[in-house]
């Protein structure tokens, strides 16, 4: 495993850098799209002559405009269930519970919310333009937004007792209470929609999804400040995968860093092992010479020359090869622990 460049975790951590940038850079790349098409989007006044318009186009059918208009809802409009008198066309209910959650590793209550319930009601609709003339807006609730006006939101308080107090602290759970909104797309706001726009059977102009799967947006904003949001929303998927590659590339730069280091330690060893290699030559040379070695005799194996320096306790004591054979790296003679080991050189 220690020849092995890259270590579990810096694997781990280099297959889910790459694996989210190139989701982010997917998702950055489908918004570039979006903002393509929209850039490239016509805006079509909405008047008496949009009939004809379509009427004169081949497959009475634009594929992706914009059209702005004003909401009026074709039958009866949906009554806000808390605002007196309010009216719209795209109604949600939300019951979000709020409640605080012990977090054992930061050993903090953290905030937690849930939805425990939701309802969204909708009513056919039209978008009005000048002199009376209108487009039936299909499926609004396929659309991305719009961002619909909060008609009311109350906080209901959590209360507890004596009870309720130990049982929080058994489960590490503290109920905060419920948050009750109502949002609603009023009749009368001022609608932006994108999407295919096609002159029905019944001769109406009605804009709906787009078949070739391009985004449908209806929104509360202008046409210019919804291109612009998702120019914006495209830049931070862009920077997302931008960040996600770059610790990619520092984890691998790491590993290489590791490698390098360990490749350099391995080269310094061979290095030592060459050097009393060649030493070893002359003291094998020294003994067919007939020299006596007694008193200058490694410790250990009492034949060889003392070869070796033991660092950092400085004991001359035995040859290098016992020193490799050492179980441990110890000094035989003061049992400390040798850092390093240099030659011996007898002049
Ligand atoms: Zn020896
Ligand atoms: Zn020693």
């Amino acid at each position: 495993m220690e020849d092995f460049p890259i270590r579990t975790l810096e694997m781990v951590c280099l297959g889910s850098s790459v694996a989210l940038s190139s989701l982010f850079y997917y998702i950055y790349r489908k918004k570039c799209k979006t903002v393509d098409k929209l850039n490239e989007a016509p805006v079509l006044p909405l008047d008496e002559k949009l009939a004809d318009l379509l009427n004169a186009t081949p497959g009475k059918c634009l594929q992706y405009v914009v059209i702005e208009g004003t909401v009026q809802s074709i039958g009866e409009p949906l009554r806000s269930q808390f605002q007196e008198g309010s009216v719209g066309v795209i109604q949600k209910l939300v019951l979000r519970e709020h409640k605080l959650v012990w977090n054992s590793l930061a050993r903090t209550w953290t905030d937690s919310e849930r939805v425990l319930h939701q309802r969204v009601n909708a009513v056919p609709f039209n978008l009005l333009g000048v002199n009376k003339a209108f487009v039936r807006v299909l499926c609004p609730l396929e659309a991305t937004g719009p961002k619909m006006e909060i008609v009311h939101e109350k906080f209901h308080q959590a209360s507890y007792g004596f009870t309720d107090l130990i049982s929080q602290y058994l489960s590490g759970e503290k109920p905060k209470g419920q948050l009750e909104t109502e949002e609603m797309l009023k009749v009368g706001a001022s609608l932006t929609a994108v999407g295919e726009l096609i002159l029905d059977t019944d001769r109406l102009p009605k804009i709906r999804p787009p078949t070739d799967g391009s985004e449908y947006f209806l929104s509360t904003d202008d046409f210019e400040t919804l291109r612009l949001e998702q120019e914006g929303q495209a830049e931070v998927w862009r920077v997302l995968a931008c960040i996600c590659a770059l610790a990619g590339v520092a984890v691998l730069m790491w590993a290489g860093r590791r490698y390098y280091r360990q490749l350099k330690l391995r080269w310094e060893q061979e290095n030592m092992r060459r050097e009393f290699e060649m030493m070893g030559a002359g003291e094998r040379g020294e003994e067919e010479n007939g020299m006596d070695v007694s008193e200058n005799a490694c410790v250990i194996c009492l034949s060889n020359p003392r070869g070796c320096v033991l660092l950092d306790c400085g004991h001359v004591c035995c040859c290098f090869r016992c020193y490799q054979a050492l179980p441990q790296p110890i000094c035989p003679i003061c049992r400390q622990n040798i850092k390093r080991v240099v030659p011996l050189y007898q002049a």
